[in-house]
């Protein structure tokens, strides 16, 4: 089924300035933010500024800039925010998509955890 973007979501929002954000990191294709509600000290979202729905929709019809850019914000995101392994640290990336992954706003976003142990957790 093709993925129907919806331009009200609440990332839509924030990304047209309709809505302010803490941001951590802006590049031209990519906005990492402090999550509203935080789930650990460190609790980043990493979104595309274009307008996918979830992770297989950005893979399949991202550009390999959106997608490079992507992944080196995040990895930056997790170096500012000193959670890396090298700095002694540690993080988890989730990425939560449609129904039954209990996806809560429809614009494709990384949540980088970390901060405190945070357990074992796959599903
Ligand atoms: P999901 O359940 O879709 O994977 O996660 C959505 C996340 O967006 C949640 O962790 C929620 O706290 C966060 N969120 C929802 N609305 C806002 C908002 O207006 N601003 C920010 N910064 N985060 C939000």
């Amino acid at each position: 089924m093709a993925h129907r973007y919806d331009t009200t979501n609440i990332f839509a929002r924030i990304l047209r300035g309709e809505i302010p954000n803490k941001t951590v990191l802006e590049t031209d294709h990519t906005l990492a933010f402090h999550d509203i509600q935080p789930q650990a000290p460190v609790h980043v979202l990493v979104i595309p500024k274009g307008p996918y729905v979830c992770f297989d929709h950005f893979c399949a019809e991202a550009s390999e800039a959106e997608i490079v850019d992507f992944h080196r914000v995040a990895a930056q995101v997790c170096a500012m925010m000193k959670v890396t392994p090298d700095a002694g640290g540690g993080y988890r990336t989730i990425s939560n998509a449609g129904e039954a992954g209990v996806q809560e706003v429809p614009h494709y976003h990384l949540h980088i955890l970390g901060g405190r142990p945070l357990g074992r957790m796959l599903a």
